[in-house]
């Protein structure tokens, strides 16, 4: 079974933090853009799907009617399963509820909110469009709409927040009952706005650890499984799309500055809008198609590793063996048995996982066994 990721490259407005590929959205630009990405379906995805994950940039740009025939073009050309998780990634300030409730009629079931913070100061810093109250209401029009599988996506070490600040806002999202949180760190990457003008309040290594460390302890003290390093969720409400990609199975990007993974090799295609209309004026043959992606590599014991340590569940080094005709050596094992003595991993001598405290040692640890 395959994952399909859609890549909608528009954005009302740029908030500081971030570098993803996005332009300004206009009618015009979004038709056309559909225009190709419905080429580029046709083109590339068959066989059987279980997961579609609309991300971006900002989906909820997209009206319902545009989302609605993606869907069926996909289940024109591939097989859709019955329970397929089928996520849209939705700013709060475009949730309302007639919007969701025909995201729900056109089949969309899972709804992730980019929530980030609670605080109206804080959102203000960041340049997010919306504030708190926006997205309270969006989390009770998601589910008057009927959906139960809500994420809601958290920055934690925003500038000037503390982790009372962090408890405070999952208090009150748990309260509204949300089945998943995720909760990436700050970071600052190249090209975006903070990474030039540098805002005041970022914490310091001490303080990242503890806010992470508080809002683990928080959300697994609420009965949330804490799945992923940066991910927790109520049981069956695991996010079956992204842990294809922490689990290096095969997945199909669409649309510029996709990235995916297809027999096991690796592509994505440029960050370009221009480029991508240009290249999918027509439906052309899978063959063809794939050529237009930039080749990235093969996924490789490296990934696996990486992408895998990510999970509470771990790796198996058996599976690594079989999957990769290697393991870890001699030197490196003897390395995991000092971690384990540090309380940092967990290691029965075939799986390999980091504990709480080996999460926030994470770059540290996998570095030093790759
Ligand atoms: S964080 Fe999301 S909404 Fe903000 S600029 Fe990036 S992609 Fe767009």
């Amino acid at each position: 079974m395959a994952g399909i990721y859609i890549h909608v490259p528009f954005c009302v407005s740029k908030c500081y933090y971030c570098d993803f590929y996005s332009v300004k959205s206009g009618s015009n630009e979004i038709s056309s853009y559909i225009s190709a990405l419905s080429n580029q379906i046709k083109s590339m995805v068959s066989g059987n799907i279980d997961s579609i994950f609309f991300g971006g940039g900002t989906p909820s740009v997209l009206s319902p009617a545009q989302i609605g025939r993606v869907i069926e073009l996909i289940s024109d050309v591939g097989r859709i399963s019955e329970d397929a998780e089928i996520t849209l990634e939705c700013n709060p300030e475009d949730a309302n509820l007639n919007y969701l409730t025909e995201l729900k009629y056109i089949g969309i079931n899972r709804i992730s909110l980019g929530i980030q913070s609670l605080s109206d100061r804080v959102l203000k810093t960041i340049g997010r469009r919306h504030d708190s109250l926006t997205s309270e209401t969006a989390v009770a029009n998601a589910i008057k709409a009927g959906f139960d599988n809500i994420s809601a996506d958290l920055i934690l070490c925003l500038p000037g927040e503390s982790s009372s600040d962090v408890n405070k806002n999952i208090e009150k999202l748990v309260k509204m009952d949300l089945p998943h949180f995720s909760t990436y760190m700050l970071s600052i990457p190249e090209g975006s706005i903070f990474f030039n003008d540098i805002p005041r309040g970022l914490s310091d290594d001490d303080k990242q650890a503890e806010i992470y460390l508080e809002t683990s302890k928080k959300l697994r003290s609420l009965s949330y499984e804490h799945y992923e390093i940066s991910n927790f969720s109520k049981p069956g409400f695991h996010c079956r799309h992204n842990l294809k990609y922490w689990k290096c199975q095969d997945y199909i990007g669409l649309g510029p500055a996709a990235h995916s993974s297809i027999s096991g090799l690796r592509y994505s295609f440029p960050k370009s809008i221009k480029l991508f209309e240009e290249t999918y004026k027509h439906s052309m043959p899978f063959e063809i198609a794939l050529s237009t992606l930039t080749p990235e590599g093969r996924v490789d014991s490296t990934d696996y590793i990486i992408m895998g340590l990510r999970l509470s569940e771990g790796i198996s080094l058996s599976s690594l063996y079989q999957l990769f005709g290697h393991t870890l050596s001699a030197e490196k094992l003897y390395l995991l048995k000092e971690y384990k003595d540090m309380g940092l991993v967990n290691y029965d001598g075939d799986y390999l996982s980091l504990t709480l405290e080996g999460f926030l040692l994470s770059n540290r640890i996998i570095s030093s066994i790759i």
